[in-house]
C-alpha cells in the first residue's frame, strides 16, 4: 500500500511539474524530496531505494549538467539528427524563413496566452481612412456596374480606369512621401472589402497593384533611384504594373520557372551597358495585358562571371517597360468570364540594363526571398478582403431575398432547410470577417505573418465558397440566370479564381499551413535546424543541446497537458477575468486543442520524419487544427473587440462550435489514418481519453442565425459593412433592401387577412383570378384592414414582384447581350459620377 501511495505521489508531482512547464531546478528538487521521503519511511522496498537512489546519481548529473550532457549525450543525438533531417533547398528554406510568427506561435505552444490576444488594439480607421472609404469607394461603387463592366466593356469603362487612377486606387500601400495614400493594412482591407460588394472585376484590378507587385517590392527593395523613379508614377495611376511569375510549365511550383536571364554586355539609350539578356513566358498574369510596367521574374545565370563568381544566382525580379521593344504583351485571357485584365507575356533575349533588376545588381539572384516575404503580407489582405466582400454581399442579398420570396405560402428562409444553409452563411461570414480584420491587424503591428497570411487565404476563400454555394441554393434559378438583375452569378463564377491564386489552396493547405507552421512556430524545430546547420562546432553543440533539451520538455508537457485537460474537460484551465462569461469554456477547450496539436506534431514530426512532408493528408488536417484555432481566436477576438453585441453572439458561437467540431474531425482524421497502429491507439487515448466531445452547432443556434440574417437589424448591418448599399431602383441590391422593409411591414396586415378568410369575414384570401389590389379593397370594404394598410400590402407585392422577376433576352442572346435594358441608366450614372 505505501509503495502506490508514493508511486502515486510521485505521478502527481511529475504531472503538476509537466503541466506547468517547471524548470529543471524544481525537477532535481522534486525527485531528491521523493526519494528522501521514500527512504524516511520506508515506503519502498530498500532494494528500491537503493536502486532509484543510484540511478539518480548516475542520471542527474549528466541531464542536468550542460557540459556533461553535451558531451556524453547531446553531440551524439545532433549527428542522428544531422543525417534524418529532410534534405531542404535554397527556395524551401528561403520560403520557410520569410515573414515572421505571431500569434501562431502562441498557437503552437500548447498554453497559448489569451491575455496577449485580447490585448491588442483595436484597429482603427484614420478619419481621412474613413473620408476615402465614405466618398471616393462608395463613389467608385456607384461608378460601375458589374453587369456593364463585364458584358458591354469587357474591362472596367475608360470613366472608372481614370477615376482609380486619379483617387490614387492605385497607390493604397504606397507611403505619402512617394505621392500614395499610406494606408494602413486595416484601411486597404476595407477598400478591397467594399469595392468587393460592388464588382470583382474593379476589386481585382485595385487589388493586384496594392498586393504582391511593382509597388511593395519597390518599397522594400528598390533603390532610391527606383523609388523616385517609379513610386509617384505607380501612386498617381501613371504606370499601370503587373507582376509576372507563373509560366505554362511552373504554376504552383514557382521556383522552377524555366526563365531566365543571361547576365552580358548590352547596348541601352546609347551606351555599352552591362545587363541581362532575358527570356520569359508568362501566363494568366493579371493586369498584364494593360500594363506599363511589367515586373518580371526569372532565373539569372552568369556564365561569364561578369557580375561575381557565381553561374547560377537565382530567381531575380527586374521592372521592365512594356513599351520596351521585344516585350510581347496585349493578348488576354478569359478568366471564368472576369473581365478585370489578365492575359500572358512574353519575350525572346530582350535586353535590359542591370539598374531595372529591382534593388540593382546586389539584388541579383534574391527575387524568391523577396517574393516569399512580400506575399506573407499581401497575402493576408487581398484575398482575404475580396472574398470576405463578395459574402457579405452574399449574405445580404441572400437573407433579404429568403424573406421575401415566398413557397408554400412561407418565406423561403422560414424552411428549416434553408434555415441550415442561411446558419452556415452568417456563422461562416463573421468568423471570416474576423480573421480578415485580425490578419490586417497583424500585417499594421509589423508583422509579415506568413503562416496566418496562408490560413487567412485559404479559409476565407473556402469559407466564402461555401457561402456562396449555399447562397446560389438558396437563390435558385434567380441566381442561375445571368443578367443586370442577377446579384450572385458574378461572384459565383469568380470563386474558383480566389481559390487557385496566391497559392492555390489544395497546395496551401496540404504543404504549406503546417509543412511550414510545424517549423516556423514551432519553439525549438527552427533552432534545431539552425543548430545542425551551424558550421561552428562549439556553438552547434550548445545550441542544439538547449534546443533539444528545450523540445524533449515540450513534448513532455504537452503529452501530461493533453491527457489532463482531455480527462478533466479542460474544465481548470485559466482563462483571462476579462472575457465575456459565455465564451470562457472555449478558451479552456481551444487551449486544449493547442495542447494537442502540439503534442500530435511533435509524435508526427518525430515518429515519421521527412516522411511526414509526402504524407500531405495528414499534414493538411494538422493545418487544419492549427486553422481552427486561428479561426477562432480572431472570432473571440472580434467578440471582445465589438463589445460583447448580445445579439451578434448566436454568430458567434455557430461559428465557434462549427470550427471546434472541424479541429476535432481533423485530430481524428490524423490518429485514424496515422501510419504507426500503436502510436495511433496511444494518440488517441491521449487527446481523447473520454471519447470525441464535440458535436456539431445545435439547430436552436441555426434557427437564431438564420433569423438574424432575414430581417433588418444592427446585427446585419454589423454583419455586412462596409458593404456598397446602392439605393437607385433597379439596382438588385436595393430592390431587395426595399421589399425586405416592406414585406416585414405587410406580414402583420397578411396574418389579419387570413385570419379574417379564416373566420369567414373575406370569403377566400385571394380568389381565383383576383389581383392584390381587388383582394386589398376587399379587404377595405370588410373593415379587416384600413386604405394605409392595402397600400401597403400592394407596394409590397409590387416590390417583391420586381425582385423575383430574372432578366431575359431577346432570341439572339449574344447581340442582345449587349444592350442590357439598364444601359442607359447606368451609363448616366456613370457620366454623373465622372
Ligand atoms: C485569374 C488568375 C490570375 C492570376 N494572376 C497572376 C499574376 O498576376 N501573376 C502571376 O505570376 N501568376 C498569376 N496567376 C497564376 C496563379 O498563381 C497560378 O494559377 C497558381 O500558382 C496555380 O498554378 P496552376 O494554375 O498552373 O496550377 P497547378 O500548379 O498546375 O496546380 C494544379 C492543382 O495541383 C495542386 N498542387 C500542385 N502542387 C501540389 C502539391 N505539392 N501538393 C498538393 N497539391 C498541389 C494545386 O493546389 C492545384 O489545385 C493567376 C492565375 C489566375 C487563374
Amino acid at each position: 500500500m505505501p509503495t502506490i501511495l508514493w508511486l502515486l505521489l510521485a505521478l502527481l508531482v511529475f504531472g503538476v511539474l509537466a503541466y506547468r512547464r517547471a524548470r529543471g531546478a524544481a525537477w532535481i528538487a522534486a525527485i531528491a524530496a521523493l526519494i528522501a521521503l521514500s527512504w524516511a519511511g520506508a515506503l519502498l522496498p530498500r532494494w528500491a531505494n537503493v536502486a532509484l537512489t543510484l540511478a539518480a546519481i548516475v542520471l542527474v548529473p549528466p541531464l542536468s549538467l550542460p557540459r556533461l550532457r553535451r558531451a556524453l549525450l547531446s553531440d551524439a543525438l545532433l549527428r542522428v539528427f544531422r543525417k534524418v533531417m529532410p534534405p531542404m533547398s535554397q527556395t524551401e528554406r528561403e520560403a520557410i524563413e520569410a515573414g515572421t510568427v505571431w500569434w501562431d506561435g502562441e498557437l503552437f505552444s500548447g498554453r497559448p496566452d489569451w491575455q496577449k490576444l485580447l490585448s491588442l488594439p483595436a484597429p482603427k480607421l484614420s478619419a481621412e481612412e474613413q473620408r476615402f472609404l465614405d466618398e471616393e469607394a462608395e463613389t467608385l461603387c456607384a461608378m460601375v456596374s458589374d453587369w456593364e463592366t463585364t458584358n458591354v466593356y469587357k474591362d472596367m469603362p475608360p470613366q472608372v480606369w481614370q477615376y482609380v487612377k486619379d483617387k490614387g486606387f492605385l497607390g493604397m500601400i504606397i507611403p505619402k512621401e512617394y505621392g500614395g495614400l499610406g494606408f494602413s493594412a486595416y484601411a486597404h482591407s476595407q477598400v478591397i472589402t467594399k469595392l468587393s460588394t460592388r464588382s470583382g472585376s474593379v476589386a481585382v484590378s485595385v487589388l493586384v497593384p496594392n498586393s504582391l507587385g511593382p509597388g511593395e517590392l519597390l518599397l522594400h527593395y528598390g533603390t532610391d533611384e527606383q523609388k523616385r523613379h517609379y513610386l509617384p508614377r505607380l501612386a498617381k495611376g501613371l504606370e499601370i504594373p503587373c507582376f509576372a511569375l507563373t509560366n505554362p510549365t511552373a504554376g504552383s511550383d514557382a521556383a522552377a520557372i524555366p526563365d531566365f536571364g543571361i547576365v552580358c554586355w548590352g547596348e541601352h539609350a546609347g551606351k555599352r551597358v552591362l545587363g541581362l539578356r532575358v527570356t520569359w513566358d508568362k501566363r494568366y498574369i493579371t493586369l498584364g495585358p494593360v500594363a506599363t510596367l511589367l515586373g518580371l521574374a526569372f532565373r539569372a545565370y552568369d556564365p561569364d562571371h561578369l557580375a561575381g563568381d557565381k553561374e547560377d544566382l537565382g530567381i531575380t525580379c527586374a521592372l521592365i517597360p512594356t513599351a520596351h521593344p521585344g516585350v510581347n504583351i496585349g493578348r488576354r485571357h478569359m478568366p471564368l468570364n472576369a473581365v478585370f485584365q489578365n492575359g500572358p507575356n512574353s519575350g525572346d533575349n530582350v535586353f535590359i540594363p542591370m539598374d531595372w533588376v529591382i534593388g540593382g545588381q546586389p539584388m541579383l539572384g534574391r527575387g524568391w526571398r523577396m517574393l516569399m516575404e512580400c506575399l506573407a503580407a499581401g497575402r493576408g489582405i487581398s484575398l482575404p478582403s475580396s472574398n470576405t466582400g463578395m459574402a457579405k454581399l452574399a449574405v445580404r442579398a441572400t437573407g433579404g431575398y429568403a424573406r421575401v420570396r415566398t413557397q408554400f405560402k412561407v418565406p423561403i428562409g422560414k424552411f428549416e432547410g434553408v434555415e441550415e444553409a442561411l446558419a452556415r452563411m452568417g456563422g461562416n461570414l463573421y468568423m471570416m470577417d474576423a480573421t480578415r480584420v485580425l490578419t490586417a491587424s497583424a500585417v499594421d503591428l509589423g508583422e509579415k505573418p506568413a503562416v496566418l497570411s496562408g490560413i487567412a487565404k485559404l479559409h476565407i476563400t473556402e469559407r466564402a465558397r461555401q457561402v456562396i454555394n449555399d447562397a446560389m441554393d438558396i437563390a435558385g434559378g434567380k441566381g442561375i440566370c445571368m443578367g443586370p438583375s442577377n446579384f450572385l452569378g458574378a461572384a459565383y463564377m469568380q470563386i474558383p479564381v480566389s481559390i487557385t491564386v496566391e497559392g492555390a489552396n489544395i497546395l496551401t493547405r496540404s504543404l504549406i499551413v503546417f509543412g511550414q507552421g510545424a517549423i516556423r512556430c514551432h519553439p525549438y524545430v527552427l533552432k534545431e535546424m539552425a543548430a545542425a546547420n551551424e558550421p561552428d562546432a562549439e556553438k552547434a553543440s550548445v545550441d542544439f543541446d538547449r534546443a533539444m533539451w528545450g523540445h524533449v520538455g515540450f513534448v513532455v508537457s504537452n503529452l501530461v497537458r493533453t491527457l489532463v485537460m482531455g480527462l478533466t474537460g479542460s474544465h481548470f484551465v485559466r482563462v483571462p477575468d476579462a472575457v465575456a462569461p459565455s465564451t470562457r469554456r472555449y478558451y479552456q477547450q481551444l487551449t486544449r486543442f493547442s495542447a494537442a496539436l502540439a503534442f500530435l506534431a511533435d509524435v508526427s514530426m518525430g515518429s515519421l520524419g521527412g516522411a511526414l512532408k509526402r504524407k500531405e493528408k495528414l499534414s493538411a488536417r494538422l493545418g487544419d487544427v492549427l486553422s481552427s484555432l486561428y479561426l477562432c481566436s480572431a472570432t473571440l477576438a472580434r467578440f471582445e473587440r465589438e463589445g460583447r453585441q448580445e445579439s451578434d453572439a448566436p454568430l458567434m458561437h455557430w461559428a465557434i462550435w462549427d470550427a471546434m467540431f472541424k479541429a476535432q474531425n481533423a485530430f481524428e482524421g490524423v490518429i485514424s489514418n496515422f501510419p504507426r497502429p500503436l502510436i495511433s491507439s496511444l494518440m488517441r487515448m491521449i487527446v481523447f481519453p473520454l471519447g470525441r466531445p464535440y458535436v456539431v452547432p445545435s439547430d436552436k443556434l441555426g434557427h437564431e442565425v438564420a433569423r438574424l440574417l432575414i430581417e433588418p437589424s444592427p446585427t446585419r448591418d454589423r454583419l455586412t459593412v462596409p458593404m456598397y448599399l446602392p439605393t437607385a431602383e433597379g439596382e438588385p441590391v436595393a430592390d431587395i433592401e426595399r421589399a425586405l422593409v416592406a414585406t416585414l411591414a405587410a406580414e402583420p396586415i397578411e396574418a389579419k387577412l387570413k385570419a379574417a378568410a379564416k373566420a369567414g369575414a373575406l370569403g377566400t384570401a385571394l380568389a381565383p383570378g383576383e389581383g392584390i389590389e381587388e383582394l386589398a379593397a376587399r379587404a377595405v370594404s370588410a373593415g379587416v384592414i384600413d386604405a394605409r394598410e392595402a397600400r401597403t400590402l400592394v407596394e409590397q407585392r409590387a416590390l417583391v414582384a420586381k425582385v423575383v422577376k430574372v432578366d431575359d433576352f431577346g432570341p439572339d442572346l449574344g447581340a442582345s447581350l449587349l444592350q442590357p435594358a439598364t444601359s442607359t441608366r447606368a451609363s448616366a450614372r456613370v457620366g454623373a459620377a465622372a
